[in-house]
């Protein structure tokens, strides 16, 4: 039977799925979204990816958010809510998407919900716990190369030599918004405005599995959200 979708990925879900990853930053969101998204093969939407992808291109939008994403401050509401309605719609979201980074305020949690209703899309929201301490040595680990964008970690992803990239063997550096400073900023917005977002979700009985992700390795972790998910992504079997 030709069902159009690819036959080398997983299960599927009878009908289509947002699966929100949540959690503060350095929880490995990123991290775990490429997994998903060989698994299911289904699109990532990172709302910090789009954003950067507009500082980079040099767009309006891009000029006006610049300085508050240099500083770690989150971005007007209306804008991501703007870009994400926009990303929704295209047809590789068909059969559903990995929400990695939205909503991270209440009114973007509710203006999701606006959005997906409609779209007959499921959401089930994966969040990523991670130990305070955790999160800020891994933040202090993370380099980047400023040619290809491959991010190492000196815990997690070290380079085969310490400070080079694996690829291009060009110095690697540390992110604009990894700077101590601006973690710090970051964390702060997440304590204010983000975490408040997982009550909401718990309030209104959405689905929320809760994920240790401090200990295990990021593989193994992975294997915990196969679990968790198994019984929404597996109602219907890739046919081939
Ligand atoms: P992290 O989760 O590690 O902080 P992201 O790449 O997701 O990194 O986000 C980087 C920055 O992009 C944030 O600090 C914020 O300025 C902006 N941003 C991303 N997503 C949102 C959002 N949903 N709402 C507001 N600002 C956002």
């Amino acid at each position: 039977m030709e069902t159009g979708i690819p036959s080398d990925h997983g299960p599927v879900a009878a009908q289509p799925v947002a699966i929100v990853l949540f959690g503060s930053p350095g929880s490995g969101k990123g991290t775990q979204s490429k997994y998903i998204v060989d698994w299911l093969g289904i699109p990532q939407i990172s709302t910090g990816d789009m954003l950067r992808d507009h500082i980079r291109l040099g767009t309006e939008i891009g000029k006006s958010i610049e300085a508050r994403m240099r500083a770690g401050t989150l971005v007007p509401d209306e804008l991501v809510n703007a870009l994400v309605a926009e990303r929704v719609t295209r047809p590789d979201c068909a059969r559903g998407f990995i929400l990695d980074g939205y909503p991270r305020t209440t009114a973007q949690a509710r203006q999701m919900m606006r959005l997906l209703t409609p779209l007959g899309v499921e959401e089930v929201v994966i969040h990523l716990i991670v130990d305070y301490n955790v999160i800020i040595a891994r933040m202090q680990g993370r380099r980047v190369c400023p040619k290809c964008g491959t991010l190492y970690n000196s815990v997690s992803r070290p380079p085969k030599t310490e400070g080079i990239c694996d690829l291009d063997g060009e110095k690697l550096v540390i992110r604009e918004d990894d700077r101590p400073e601006v973690v710090r900023e970051r964390l702060d917005q997440y304590e204010a405005q983000t975490r408040p977002v997982i009550d909401f979700f718990r309030e209104d009985h959405h689905r929320v599995f809760d994920v240790d992700a401090s200990r295990e390795r990021p593989e193994a972790v992975f294997g915990r959200i196969q679990a968790m998910l198994a019984g929404i992504v597996a109602a219907k079997e890739v046919a081939v």
